[in-house]
């Protein structure tokens, strides 16, 4: 019997917790407080933090800051988006893709994902052009990197700026490379539930110095090094303690991608073997993949009349913590509260039926699963394959 009916549960211990932490964290803290003095000019954390974080991905330089949203916006600023461009997003990501474009004047505009990876979909690219677009904002989604190749060679000869939005995939690699060794820039977020935390927080990855200045000097209320004000800007620097947090919990994440990587083989195989479950695909050019989220989706067509939402109820009263996916972009209020383009939701629906399925069909378990053993992994099947089994279909269709 299902556990939401008074059966017993399929796992009644808890999954490791997220975040981690130890002595190592402790001292870090208490290492920044002893300097005596917190914000970043008074100390070495923030940019110690900035040069390990810059080499981990192969980068020039990275530049730290307040959150994954600000992150982004400072790029969108850095490469001096007007009012009224345009920039090109995935319509499924987390909203602050699509947000920060609008909160810097700019218009996003929605293309579908790839059915298989769940990124952008490059192919999309071309009939989303205008003579007003400026950037491409791909999404390495669950920690899966998008397509750079072709996003690239799309956006290079048409002077298409790139910018990666990271905040799910810290340490992921595209052919062995870095993602600071692509080219562009590339925005992070360090808020709690992503791989690597210091409860909050955001970093940059930029493809020059000359970009690490500018970066620094809007990051630091638009004063330069000389401490001349010389922009309108704001104030999104990060505190030492934040830094040496973030010092300590980069330390371990090559080892926790390992051992993701590893124990996600055993979770995608189990789940790929229950009918109607279609998991998150990948492209073999990613070759670290540091699985932020689990992700996939309840086929509607072997699974109709099973509600996505239901199915996850009844896993967490399993014991399984199975989140439903955002919804679509376009299926949010938020992004019609600021500038769009022309096209209506039900039009953007139409041409982007692969965020729609996810937004409505996909479900996602967190990271920290797969920190666990071949048990924890075991136990998210059999709590997927009992709850499909037993949940009564309706018939009624899905949403
Ligand atoms: C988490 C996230 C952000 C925003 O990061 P915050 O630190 O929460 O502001 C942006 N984009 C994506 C894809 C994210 O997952």
């Amino acid at each position: 019997m299902l556990a939401m009916n008074g059966g017993p549960k399929v796992r009644t211990t808890p999954f490791p917790h997220w975040p981690q932490f130890d002595d190592l964290d402790r001292a870090a803290v208490g290492r920044a407080l002893d300097q005596g003095s917190w914000w970043r000019f008074g100390g070495k954390e923030v940019s110690s933090f900035e040069q390990e974080f810059a080499e981990f991905h192969h980068a020039p330089a990275a530049l730290a800051v307040t959150n994954g949203s600000h992150a982004l916006e400072l790029a969108l600023e850095i490469i001096g988006l007007r009012p009224g461009d345009e920039v090109i997003v995935p319509a499924y990501t987390f909203i602050a893709t699509a947000t920060a474009v609008q909160r810097r004047g700019g218009i996003p505009v929605l293309v579908d994902v790839d059915p298989v990876t769940y990124c952008m979909d490059p192919e999309e690219l071309e009939a989303a052009t205008t003579e007003r677009t400026r950037a491409v904002i791909p999404v390495h989604i669950g920690g899966h990197v998008a397509d750079m190749d072709a996003i690239n060679a799309w956006a290079e000869p048409r002077g298409i700026t790139v910018i990666q939005d990271a905040a799910q995939a810290h340490g992921a690699m595209w052919r062995d490379q870095g993602l600071g060794a692509l080219g562009s820039m590339a925005t992070f977020s360090f808020q709690e539930t992503k791989v690597v935390t210091a409860g909050e927080g955001g970093a940059l990855l930029l493809p020059n110095e000359e970009s690490y200045e500018i970066a620094h000097m809007r990051h630091n209320c638009g004063r330069a090094r000389d401490l001349s004000l010389r922009t309108a800007s704001s104030n999104f620097r990060i505190s030492e303690m934040t830094g040496a947090l973030l010092r300590v919990q980069l330390g371990r994440l090559a080892a926790q991608t390992e051992r993701r990587e590893r124990q996600y083989e055993r979770l995608a195989a189990g789940l790929a073997g229950i009918p109607g479950v279609v998991p998150q695909g990948r492209d073999e050019r990613c070759t670290v993949n540091p699985h932020y989220m689990t992700m996939f989706i309840l086929d509607p067509e072997e699974l109709d009349g099973l509600d996505r939402d239901t199915v996850s109820g009844a896993l967490f009263a399993e014991g399984i913590p199975a989140f439903g996916c955002n919804r679509a972009i376009h299926r949010t209020e938020a992004f019609w509260t600021a500038r769009t383009g022309p096209e209506p939701a039900e039009d953007l629906a139409r041409r982007c039926p692969n965020a729609e399925k996810l937004g409505s069909r996909g479900l996602m378990i967190p990271h920290q699963v797969l920190l666990g053993g071949d048990q924890e992994i075991d136990d998210v099947v059999e709590g997927l394959t009992k709850v499909l089994a037993e949940l009564p279909r309706t018939g009624s269709g899905h949403a």
